[in-house]
């Protein structure tokens, strides 16, 4: 069985004007995290760790969810990642205009930045997505799924620990907040 992914980073390169549609694994109740990555051959890193980043809704939200849930999850989960390196510093600044770092984009597809430097964190809103404690089985965890395309942004790819937040498998009905150590140490290893 296959579904539409939920999330999807989009680096900041050409590479991603030839998006496809992308389908998901659907597990024993895991979701696939399908995340396209920034070109190989060029850093991932930021030089600046001062990111700003920005929402923009071209859809209402999703389902059973109002905008302050969705904002209030996505806020939390780029605060997740500050407290790793002391000079990580995420902005949010309204409006997305020229030169914001990161833009979220909340609708029914994605779409291809015009920046070529912006990075993109497309959330799918015709997935069933949960903001409280307590996702159902076939609920996911947006903050979750967040925090793991947040790390994206900042340059880290898939951990092989299932407890690391940069696993690529996120579990319905499953809050995966916090970072592991694994995440943290990937995310000092990068940078330090
Ligand atoms: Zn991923």
């Amino acid at each position: 069985m296959a579904t539409n992914v939920s999330l999807q980073l989009f680096g900041a390169l050409l590479l991603f004007l030839a998006l496809q549609p992308s389908e998901s694994l659907l597990n024993h109740g895991m979701f696939h995290l399908v995340c396209n990555h920034s070109s190989p051959d060029r850093s991932p890193k930021w030089n600046n760790l001062q990111l700003s980043y920005g929402l923009q809704f071209d859809s209402p939200p999703p389902a059973g969810l109002n905008f302050r849930q969705v904002i209030d999850a996505i806020d939390a989960a780029f605060k997740t990642w500050q407290p790793v390196l002391p000079r990580l510093v995420f902005r949010k600044v309204r409006g997305v205009g020229g030169g914001v770092n990161v833009l979220v984009y909340v609708n029914a597809g994605p779409l291809v930045p015009s920046d070529p430097f912006m990075k993109l964190v497309f959330v799918n809103v015709t997935v069933n997505w949960s903001t409280g404690l307590s996702p159902a089985g076939n609920q996911l965890d947006m903050q979750s799924a967040v925090v793991h395309e947040v790390g994206h942004v900042l340059g880290l790819g898939h951990s092989q620990s299932p407890d690391a937040v940069m696993y690529h498998v996120l579990d319905y009905g499953r809050i995966k907040r916090n970072l592991s150590q694994d995440d943290i140490t990937g995310l000092q290893n990068l940078y330090g």
